[in-house]
């Protein structure tokens, strides 16, 4: 069996070639992988590198990721050959203070997929550990199954938020990672989701979605017309989600007496940041990195119908064409929200 995969080989580098085909410990299953999403983190590292590792080429990225189990260690119990899976791309120690108090995902030894020098799932064969891959059920696709890891990002947003009925959200930033917190907010039955972006286009796929109102903040004053949807009053819960310093300093002033701030986004560098205001209206700031024990539930919303994941997709293309769905991704942000690489069709 030959095992094809997509190198990264330098900045904005890249060859499809072929990799080792793995050995399958014994807690382990090996995962013929059908699909794989391009996160921003791939598309960062592809674009510039990443600072202390400069010696990692030839490396592998992709974390969000699904396939057919092919064959499964001799310890294995939860699994079979056949199985469709999505793999939560983690692996974490078990042993330290977080994992066991169940918040793993902020464990300090974590190996994670496509994280150097940990190579990623963007190729033909992978190992995984069996209890980190999520057995799909037949209605859910293995498509929506690649789309669990960023759909998962925006459920333990809203868990962390508190987002519940009766609620007013904003979220700012309307990419693959506000679109994602969008549908989570629906699903915990937010009563009105606001939307704000400066790409009309992205505003669109957020009104498809089920947005209640959007804003462009290219014409429109994001604070005026928050306050002008929600009586004066602010919204109980505001999202950052564009990694923006802007929109992050923006978050106090749309946050209600009392509401929550929630950082999702990775704002880079410093941001200017009004606490008096903040504490003023007692407001609560909320971060999330990465999601925990969110796999199961949202197989079950997706097993449901209760989510369309899969309408967040704006590009599908095969793995020999690896290079045009990054340089996709890289140079067409506005236009793509989240561009996926088949392996192979279910
Ligand atoms: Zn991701
Ligand atoms: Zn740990």
């Amino acid at each position: 069996m030959k095992n094809r995969a997509a190198f990264v080989t330098g900045i904005k580098e890249m060859e499809v070639g072929f990799t080792e085909m793995p050995d399958c410990g014994e807690n382990e299953v090996l995962v013929k992988i059908a699909y794989c999403g391009i996160c921003g983190s791939d598309v960062h590292f592809y674009e510039m590198g990443e600072d202390g590792f400069r010696d990692v080429y030839p490396f592998i990225l992709g974390h969000e990721c699904s396939g057919i189990v092919e064959k499964a260690g001799g310890k294995v119990t939860n699994l079979r050959p056949g199985d469709r899976v999505a793999l939560e791309p983690g692996k974490t120690c078990g042993k330290c203070e977080w994992c066991k108090s169940g918040k793993y995902n902020l464990c300090p030894n974590v190996e994670f997929l496509s994280a150097p020098p940990c190579h990623g799932a963007m190729r033909d064969y992978t190992v995984h550990p069996a209890d980190l891959c999520f057995k799909l059920p037949d209605t859910v696709s293995l498509k929506s199954g690649a789309l669990i890891e960023p759909l998962a990002v925006g459920l333990h947003g809203v868990r962390q938020a508190g987002v519940m009925p009766g609620k007013t959200v904003v979220i700012l930033g309307s990419g693959c990672i506000g679109l994602v917190t969008l549908l989570s907010s629906l699903l915990y039955r937010a009563d009105r989701v606001i939307v704000a972006d400066l790409f009309d286009v992205r505003l669109e796929r957020a009104k498809e979605l089920g947005a209640w109102q959007v804003i462009n903040t290219g014409s429109t004053d994001v604070i005026d017309k928050v306050m002008e949807l929600t009586e004066g009053l602010g919204a109980d819960i505001v999202f950052e989600t564009a990694g923006n310093p802007v929109t992050t300093a923006l978050t106090g002033k749309l946050a209600k007496r009392g509401g929550t701030i929630t950082l999702i986004g990775n704002t880079p560098g410093k941001t200017e940041f009004e606490f008096l205001e903040i504490m003023n209206k007692e407001v609560e700031i909320k971060s999330v990195f990465r999601y925990r024990n969110i796999y199961p539930m949202a197989i079950r919303a997706l097993e449901n119908k209760s989510i369309d994941i899969e309408k967040i997709v704006s590009g599908i293309f095969p793995l020999e064409e690896a290079k045009k769905a990054f340089d996709t991704a890289l140079y067409e942000k506005k236009t793509n929200v989240k561009v996926m690489v088949e392996m192979q069709r279910e």
